[in-house]
């Protein structure tokens, strides 16, 4: 599978980028190989029945673990199943922090997703005090064996990681591609201690834009990038893309 490139548009945009960047980036996908995913505030993704014929695949930014039920404000896996999304993001860092989400509730909705066949986008990754006191490897590691020792094994294939430090997140200042790649390393390898069938695809986000993408995607353990701000912006993100598909 090509590289992929994941937007986290967080709580931004509008049905009027929405357009711009499909059309930006959907000419891309088929002559390159990558693979584009959108993940759009919920309401969007009702927009994205419009653009039947694009390679362009959606995703959610949150999913609840429970199917149903009196949670205001919250979106099941069968709604964004529903919208046309083939994935989700789970445990966004933002979610950990703002909506106190834990690890075992990581958990539950990466379940929820793979019981309906909807991909999980895992996002993991370490805070500034815990790369300061040498816990980068540990806290990732031990966010990722939370989600692939509770899921079933013969769907652990579909779960996707997002190597996100949380102090490179919204800051400008990306991890090195060394560091990308000795966290990338050691998540495969924690991954296939604990499943040996399981080839992890890990993708790295924390301030990649259209300079750094291919400098982070040269590294052997970088299989693609998850992008906030820079997905904002139609044409730059379409030159990310263009850095991404011309790093293969
Ligand atoms: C993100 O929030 O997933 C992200 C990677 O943000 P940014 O690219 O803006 O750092």
């Amino acid at each position: 599978m090509g590289p992929l490139v994941v937007a986290n548009w967080k709580m931004n945009g509008s049905e009027q980028l929405l357009q711009a960047v499909v059309q930006q980036v959907e000419g891309l996908i088929g002559p390159t190989g990558i693979k584009v995913v959108l993940a759009l505030p919920a309401p969007y993704l009702s927009l994205t029945k419009g653009f039947d014929d694009t390679q362009i695949e959606w995703a959610g930014q949150n999913v609840h673990w429970l199917k149903s039920g009196a949670y205001t404000g919250e979106v099941s896996a069968s709604m964004l199943l529903e919208l046309g999304a083939g994935w989700s993001l789970v445990g966004h860092s933002e979610r950990r922090q703002y909506c106190a989400e834990t690890d075992e509730m990581v958990l539950e909705k990466t379940k929820a997703c793979l019981a309906l066949g909807l991909r999980p986008i895992v996002c993991v990754g370490e805070n500034l005090q815990e790369r300061q006191a040498g816990k980068a490897l540990e806290v990732v590691c031990r966010q990722l064996l939370g989600v692939l020792k509770g899921v079933p094994r013969d769907l652990a294939p579909l779960i996707v990681v997002a190597y996100e430090p949380v102090w490179a997140i919204g800051t400008g200042e990306e991890a090195s591609p060394e560091i990308a790649q000795e966290v990338h390393a050691a998540l495969k390898r924690a991954a296939r201690k604990e499943i040996d069938t399981v080839a992890l695809r890990v993708l790295y986000g924390g301030s990649v834009n259209a300079d750094n993408a291919a400098v982070l995607m040269s590294m052997p353990d970088v299989d693609g990038v998850l992008v906030g701000g820079a997905s904002l912006d139609a044409l730059g993100f379409r030159r990310l893309c263009e850095q991404v598909a011309g790093s293969v």
